[in-house]
């Protein structure tokens, strides 16, 4: 039987939500039995994300097999059971590279090395291996809009498959913008048809339109776009924007899209069964109470850097039936003008909970250590992430076991007490770039740890890193005399995983990140019970800030 495609671009602006549409997509097929596999293709030249800025691309998820990619593959995780890997994300950089390597090994035998039929080949071929593991479809997302320069070789190797495999087994999605024009009082079709044109021009008819607009489509504004986009009626998927993204699928479910491309693709599946998504929307929708969060970071002002961070803390706060409240803090404005000066508590006041998340370079240290100790301090419950876990160990150092000058070498090479560091350093190995712990890596668990317990008892688990600076084992004895506990080692015990501090409601940091894991029907244990903690803490404060009205009355 031959592989089955389902190919989602994108028209008129970007940002539309294609990740998010082809991953529900995903979720649909999954509700019908059927196995999906997800792969997305990126127009850029980078060879991957991995050393892109944050403000630039947003964040860098990273998959099982250390592979730094898009963060549209985290909604795939988060959205379907598909097993992603680096070869689910490919940019024009890995294309061209892997073309160049064959080209100077002499592979080509002389040939002229061209965009047809070269790279359009080398698209294609990263297309049938992925969806040669066994998928019953596979759906291919093409990053960029179309009309760009740079998505041209893959709508062409997206074409050729078309004429290859046949129209029984490719389905082509095309997501567009349908702008309501205040003006006008009126929704506008136009930049549909001419998306739709473009899409024509280079040999693609779309089959199915997914039409983005902030309002229900009424039934003569399908009409109208089937009759000018020629696909039909029922091909006119209605994309209207909904409070939550786990709403989405239903969405979609209800005007039909599982339906029709199963027909599309003459594919005989189950009924489908969305009913643990309609609880969850359900959950989100009618939360019981709601938990506060601070975040204090340095890409704060750009949420995307810290997409599955959001959507894990989501989804540990709806499988609690409570509603989150996140607050971003720039780190960089909570920092001491002198050593007395603790102004910055008048920021950090009222919170449930508070998060430091990765981060890279020295901006903004200072103001997570002052957040920190203030959580340590004032019982608050805290979870540190990667950078997080680093710098609650130099709080702990510099505050606690009195090592006044505690520093990563990250931020300070000089410093004497390096209690974040790289192994290799002290090894004397030179190093540059794809240096990074990335990954997934097997932690063992301290028995009756509170890391332990939030695993429901697990000894042995697997997380995913993606950072150079280690804990620096010699200065273990010090911080553990202090209190601090090591409740997560890799199994050799080389590096250290996770800290806590016993006695504390909550306060753990590890050096992996395991918002990469959470899905929204398998909230992250971490994020569970941070979020069940900076509940309790929001009770127990609000019960006795009622006792102290009542006193004061
Ligand atoms: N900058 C730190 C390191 O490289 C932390 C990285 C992170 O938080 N992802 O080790």
């Amino acid at each position: 039987m031959s592989a089955k495609y389902v190919f989602v671009t994108g028209g008129v602006v970007s940002s539309l939500g294609k990740g998010l549409a082809a991953a529900s997509i995903g979720c649909l097929l999954e509700s019908r039995g059927l196995r999906v596999n997800m792969m997305k293709f990126d127009p850029y030249l980078n060879v991957d994300p991995g050393t892109m800025s944050p403000f630039q691309h947003g964040e860098v998820f990273v998959t099982d097999d250390g592979a730094e990619t898009d963060l549209d593959l985290g909604h795939y995780e988060r959205f379907t059971h598909a097993p992603l890997s680096r070869d689910n994300n490919l940019t024009t950089g890995r294309i061209y590279e892997q073309i160049i390597l064959k080209e100077r090994r002499g592979d080509y035998l002389g040939k002229t090395v061209q965009v047809i039929p070269h790279v359009t080949n080398e698209i294609k071929n990263a297309m049938r291996k992925v969806s040669s593991n066994g998928a019953d479809v596979t759906i291919v997302e093409i990053g960029g809009t179309v009309g760009d320069i740079e998505s041209l070789p893959f709508l062409e190797a997206i074409r050729q498959m078309r004429q290859e495999l046949g129209r029984e087994n490719t389905v082509f999605v095309h997501l567009t913008l349908v702008p309501w024009i205040a003006a006008a009082q009126e929704l506008k079709t136009k930049p549909t048809q001419h998306s739709v044109k473009e899409l024509l021009g280079i040999g693609i008819q779309a089959d199915i339109l997914l039409c983005r607009s902030d309002r229900p489509l009424p039934r003569d504004m399908k009409q109208k776009i089937a009759l000018f986009c020629n696909v039909e009626e029922k091909a006119v998927i209605g994309a209207t924007t909904v409070p939550s993204i786990y709403e989405v699928p239903l969405r979609f479910a209800d005007e039909g899209l599982d339906a029709l491309i199963l027909k599309y693709l003459h594919k005989v599946a189950p009924e489908s069964d969305m009913n643990r998504w309609k609880d969850l929307v359900h959950r989100c929708y009618n939360p019981r109470d709601e938990v506060s969060i601070a975040i204090v970071g340095k890409y704060v002002e750009y949420e995307d850097s810290y997409k599955s961070l959001k959507e894990a803390l989501t989804h540990g706060a709806v499988s609690q039936h409570l509603k989150l409240k996140v607050t971003w803090i720039e780190a960089e404005g909570l920092e001491s003008k002198t050593p007395d000066d603790k102004s910055y508590e008048s920021q950090l006041e009222g919170f449930d909970g508070i998060l430091v998340p990765g981060g890279f370079g020295k901006r903004g240290i200072e103001g997570m250590l002052n957040a920190i100790r203030y959580a340590r301090e004032k019982q608050v419950p805290y979870f540190g992430i990667c950078l997080g876990m680093q710098t609650a160990c130099i709080e702990f150092a510099r505050n606690v076991c009195g090592l006044k000058d505690a520093n990563s070498s990250e931020f300070d090479p000089a410093s004497q007490h390096r209690i974040i560091y790289k192994l290799r350093e002290l090894l004397g190995v030179e190093e540059m770039g794809g240096t990074m712990r990335l990954g997934a890596w097997t932690c063992i668990l301290q028995e009756d740890s509170l890391a332990a317990k939030a695993y429901g008892g697990a000894t042995e688990i697997s997380e995913r890193h993606r950072h150079r600076y280690e804990f620096n084992r010699e200065y273990e004895a010090l911080l553990t005399g202090g209190g601090m506990l090591i409740s997560g080692t890799t199994p050799d015990a080389t590096y250290v995983e996770i800290i806590e501090l016993p006695g504390h409601p909550y306060f753990l940091g590890c050096q992996f990140h395991p918002e990469f894991k959470s899905k929204p029907l398998e909230p992250h244990p971490l994020f569970r019970e941070f979020i069940s903690a900076s509940y309790k803490n929001r009770q127990a404060r609000l019960a006795s800030e009622s006792v102290a009205s009542e006193v004061e009355a």
